[in-house]
């Protein structure tokens, strides 16, 4: 058996697509573990494309978990990785959310289909997030990474979706993701639906570990008082302060 984790970001949507141009062999299916707090603009980009993808042969499945909305497990824990200042000094919370709401239902829906085969898992990451590569942690699934085996970048990825007439979807992660850099929050706050759940779940967590304050932004303050100016909109000089805009959720959402 053989599948592709479908994001719906820039390079699993190309993986996808180039199942259902013939560039890639077939799949069984694409799966997408829905958080259901990812962007807007994923979540158009997923209704508009789902069914191009399936009139050209890949099946796509969307899988969730119980509770998902939930930001505390059944334990107590938050399952978010937010920022928080203790008697020791700063500190994170310990990341539940990719396991919680990606892994689990991804593996759990492979479980009742698989039969006991093996399954290849392909994995949208390109050549230049290499890093982000793992090894499996269960026999039942091998990791493949087609895009960094035919040496693709994400820039690549982009330029073969044009090429092919396919829309460049947005970067796709959980609205109020703590490892968002600063000039992702900021496209953040120019989608209002996605800037008001983010806020919304910034100020909800806030007492969620007392007695100390958790906060979705590094800066420890809410979110809707964190200084979001660029360097050059504050009258500074920079050419070293901002992150990679293009860059995928620092989170390493492996699917
Ligand atoms: S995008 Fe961020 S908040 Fe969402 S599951 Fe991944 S690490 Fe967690």
């Amino acid at each position: 058996m053989r599948i592709i984790s479908l994001g719906w970001g820039v390079q699993s949507f190309t993986l996808a697509a180039m199942v259902a141009l013939g560039e890639l062999e077939p799949v069984d299916f694409a799966i997408h573990a829905d958080t259901t707090h990812e962007f807007s603009g994923t979540y158009a980009h997923a209704a508009k494309w789902a069914p191009w993808l399936e009139a050209h042969g890949v099946k796509v499945v969307t899988v969730k978990n119980e509770n998902q909305r939930d930001m505390i497990n059944r334990w107590g824990g938050l399952r978010i990785p937010a920022y928080t200042i203790t008697k020791k000094g700063d500190g994170q919370v310990h990341r539940q959310c990719t396991g919680d709401w990606k892994i689990q239902p991804v593996r759990r829906y492979i479980q009742s289909v698989r039969n006991r085969q093996p399954v290849e898992q392909w994995i949208g990451i390109s050549l230049d997030e290499f890093q982000r590569m793992r090894d499996s942690d269960v026999k039942y699934i091998t990791n493949r990474y087609p895009l960094v085996e035919r040496r693709m970048t994400r820039n690549d990825c982009i330029a073969w979706l044009e090429r092919h007439g396919l829309e460049v979807p947005p970067k796709s992660a959980c609205t109020f993701c703590p490892f968002h850099n600063t000039a992702e929050w900021r496209k953040i706050k120019a989608s209002p639906a996605d800037w008001q759940e983010a806020v919304t779940v910034d100020r909800a967590i806030r007492k969620a570990r007392p007695p100390y304050d958790l906060f979705v932004h590094s800066s420890r303050k809410p979110l809707e008082e964190v200084d979001l100016r660029t360097p050059e909109e504050k009258g500074q000089m920079s050419i070293f302060d901002e992150p990679d805009e293009n860059g995928e959720c620092s989170g390493v959402c492996f699917l």
